[in-house]
C-alpha cells in the first residue's frame, strides 16, 4: 500500500483536500508540504477550497478537522466530480489509482 503511494508522486483532489487544514495550521511535513502546493497549482479547485478553508479561519479564529462539515466535503466532491466529468480524457486520477480507489465517501468508523 505505501508502494502505491510511493509510485504516485502527485495528489489528487480528495488526497489534497485532506492535507487542507494542516497545511493552514502549518504541520504537514515538508514534503507533503511540497506535494500540497505542487497540486494547487495546477487545480484551481483546490486553490479555490483553500481559499474557503482561509475564510473559514478568519471568521472563526481557528480550524480543527471537525470544521470540515460533510456539507463542505459533499461540495467540494461535487465540484471535483464536475471538473472529472467535464473536462477532456486526461483528468483521470482514478483510473490506475488501483483496487481501494473510488470507494465512495469515506466514512469515520469511530463516528
Ligand atoms: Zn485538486
Amino acid at each position: 500500500m505505501a508502494l502505491r503511494l510511493k509510485l504516485r508522486r502527485d495528489l489528487v483532489c480528495q488526497q489534497a483536500v485532506e492535507l487542507v487544514t494542516d497545511y493552514l495550521e502549518d504541520s504537514l511535513s515538508r514534503g507533503d508540504r511540497r506535494r500540497f502546493e505542487s497540486h494547487l497549482a495546477g487545480c484551481p479547485h483546490c486553490t479555490e477550497y483553500l481559499a474557503q478553508m482561509r475564510a473559514t479561519i478568519t471568521l472563526t479564529g481557528s480550524i480543527t478537522p471537525e470544521d470540515l462539515t460533510p456539507g463542505m466535503r459533499s461540495e467540494f466532491v461535487d465540484l471535483y466530480r464536475r471538473f472529472q466529468a467535464g473536462t477532456g480524457p486526461d483528468a483521470r486520477p482514478d483510473a490506475d489509482a488501483g483496487p481501494d480507489a473510488g470507494a465512495g465517501p469515506r466514512q469515520d468508523p469511530d463516528t
